[in-house]
């Protein structure tokens, strides 16, 4: 079979190494993918990018492709499922409308009121109804939220209610474009977050390995929010008594009431949880597609065939299939350009990948390019470290021996991913 997938980073190179030592695929087609896909065995780029509709529809006809894969959220929100489901070819991914629980957070906070299921208290604003008297009656700290997506960007804690009122005005003024026409402010939530990742056919759920991730870019989860600096699975924090909790309270009433309210969903569902000191599993958001860098670790667990499942999934079949885990933890540790999530350079010469080649494990690529034969820095997450150990400190240990492998001038990296885990496993 032919495959497709849609996207350009780090989560997408895995998919494509993933689905390239499926013995059922002949081909693998990444748009417009990286550096790390253009030298995959096995993998081939296509120069469009992951949200040219048109373009995408007719390469995926003419070379007849039986398996779309989306990575990013773009593609999703540009209807990219609907338009390749139309034209009678299958695309593992949420249509236009499921796919909204991403796009918007009011949506998704007044989808998740009105399902019952567990999230912060919050009140959603525009320019026109923002109420800064009900803000400063708030209790800081506060979180808020542009409705749109904003590159990773859009979410500001706020440790005054005067921070939380500037934050939204500097919003509502254009900070982030449309995407922040609509605000949500909810209440800052304690606890641990986690990953919750499932595979969803519209009816039926198959989870995935749990995994944690690194939002913060700093050692000790200190410093401004990023698109995430590293992720390991599983996540501990995680125990089988909080797993069925979280399928019971969040995954199993979203998938059906999504189905309920008539936009039945169809592909990876991500759910961010703050599990709470009580144990609640607060929802934090949706992402209507695979975790990056969460899919780096959890792919490099995963046994099973991915496009099996995927086309277990198209088929609403996904209750008679199971995903098969490596038992051990897996490590990814984001290396990312001097700067970064502010302005980076790009362009900058990356050395190191041979040798770190040789070692185990493997360094999924992101924003990386080929230029004139070498692999340069082409984005602010540059590469994922992602290794396997008996343990999440031993796996820790071969990520970062992998990482430091690998050089370019202003790279950044943090010393510390897994530290929640490391430090349960010493206390064990
Ligand atoms: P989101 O894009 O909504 O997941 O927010 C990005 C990150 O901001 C989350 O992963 C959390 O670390 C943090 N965050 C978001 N909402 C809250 C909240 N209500 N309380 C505490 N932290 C939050």
């Amino acid at each position: 079979m032919k495959v497709l997938i849609l996207g350009s980073g780090g989560r997408e190179h895995a998919f494509a190494w993933k689905v390239a030592q499926s013995n059922r695929v002949d081909a693998v087609f990444v748009a417009p993918g990286n550096a790390g896909t253009a030298l995959e065995a096995g993998v081939e780029n296509v120069d469009i990018a992951a949200d040219d509709v048109p373009a995408l529809l007719e390469f995926a006809k003419r070379e007849c492709i039986d398996l779309t894969i989306v990575g990013p959220e773009a593609p999703l929100v540009a209807r990219v499922t609907d338009a390749i489901a139309a034209a009678g070819l299958r695309c593992f991914g949420p249509r236009k409308l499921a796919a909204r629980l991403e796009g918007s957070k009011a949506f998704t906070k007044e989808f998740l009121k009105r399902h019952g299921i567990p999230t912060a208290a919050y009140a959603t604003f525009t320019k026109a109804t923002f109420d800064r008297a009900w803000v400063t009656g708030q209790q800081a700290p506060l979180v808020v939220k542009a409705d749109g997506l904003a590159a990773g960007k859009g979410v500001i804690i706020c440790a005054t209610t005067q921070e939380a009122i500037e934050s939204a005005e500097a919003m509502f003024s254009g900070q982030f474009g449309s995407a922040g026409n609509t605000v949500v402010i909810e209440e800052f939530l304690e606890g641990e977050e986690a990953s919750f990742i499932v595979m969803v056919d519209g009816e039926h759920i198959l989870p995935l390995a749990t995994s944690q991730d690194h939002k913060r870019r700093d050692d000790g989860d200190r410093g401004p929010n990023t698109g995430g600096m590293g992720a390991y699975s599983p996540a501990p924090v995680v125990t089988p008594a909080m797993h069925d909790r979280i399928m019971r309270e969040v995954i199993e009433p979203t998938v059906r009431g999504l189905s309920s309210d008539g936009t039945p969903y169809t592909g990876f569902l991500y759910a961010g949880i703050m599990i709470a000191p009580d144990g609640t599993p607060n929802v934090l958001e949706f992402n209507c597609r695979f975790g990056d860098p969460e899919t780096q670790p959890i792919l490099l667990r995963l046994e099973s065939d991915l496009t099996e499942l995927c086309d277990a999934a198209l088929d609403r079949r996904l209750h008679e299939v199971t995903a098969k885990w490596d038992p051990r933890a897996a490590v990814g540790v984001v290396l990312a350009a001097g700067g970064y999530p502010d302005a980076y350079d790009k362009g900058d010469v990356i050395e190191g990948l041979a040798e770190a080649a040789q070692l185990p494990g493997k360094v999924f690529h992101a924003g990386t390019k080929l230029i004139d034969r070498e692999v340069t820095t082409n984005g602010g997450r540059v590469l994922c470290a992602t290794a396997l150990g008996n343990s999440v400190s031993e796996a820790q240990r071969a990520a970062y021996a992998l990482a430091d492998t690998i050089r370019w001038k202003g790279i950044q990296y943090r010393r510390d991913i897994g530290h929640r885990a490391i430090a349960r496993e010493r206390q064990a």
